[in-house]
């Protein structure tokens, strides 16, 4: 496991698991939190996932990886989406080296057409449709419609190399007891089929 503490960042564990929409911006579409901005964790995680990337490639393995959208592609701040430019650098490069990328969000189904919108004005390369960009589904809850298209994105490709988020759920399920909750950053390493990796952002919510 991989920690790190550059920021002041606290969680608050109840909210983040009581609910599938614990949204605390003033938009419907969002899922996750919104955000006092944390712009000195964005530059080393991009750069560690990157690394993983690069090892990968030069394996000339390509293992599918999973974004997330709110705080993690974009802060949300009222009613901007303001595109986080490492990782979405991070997400054009997975893109450009052939790895099968992948949008896993919480936002809610209904919201595709608005959440294509966005994801087609960052110009990520990546194609955004109902193969590549993973909504939340009428009655689902975050938790498990992560893990189940999770669990369809390894079925389709072999074990994710990582997922990424500012949510718990974004590092997949069976999270170890001995992970850091409070470090601004954590990245958990997993030992089975579906995910490799796992790496959280921080859930700061509004000032
Ligand atoms: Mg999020």
């Amino acid at each position: 496991m991989w920690t790190m503490r550059t920021g002041h960042a606290t969680y608050d564990d109840e909210r983040v698991f009581s609910s599938s929409t614990s949204s605390s911006t003033s938009s419907p579409i969002r899922a996750g939190g919104g955000g006092r901005e944390a712009p000195l964790l964005y530059p080393p995680l991009s750069d560690f996932l990157r690394t993983h990337v690069h090892l990968a490639h030069a394996q000339e393995r390509k293992p599918p990886v999973v974004f997330d959208i709110d705080d993690t592609l974009v802060w949300n701040r009222g009613e901007d989406d303001v595109p986080i430019p490492q990782m979405v650098s991070l997400f054009k490069e997975c893109v450009d080296l052939g790895f099968p990328t992948y949008v896993v969000t919480a936002r809610n189904e209904k919201w595709r057409k608005e959440t294509t919108r966005l994801m087609a004005s960052l110009k990520t390369g990546l194609p955004v449709n109902e193969t590549t960009l993973l909504m939340r589904r009428r009655g689902e809850d975050a938790d498990s419609s992560k893990h189940d298209h999770r669990s369809t994105i390894a079925d389709r490709h072999g074990q994710i190399l990582f997922s990424v988020g500012d949510q718990w759920w974004d590092l997949g399920r069976r999270i170890p007891r001995d992970v850091d909750r409070e470090a601004p950053v954590v990245v958990v390493f997993f030992d089975n089929k579906q995910l490799k990796m796992g790496a959280k952002l921080p859930f700061v919510g509004e000032d």
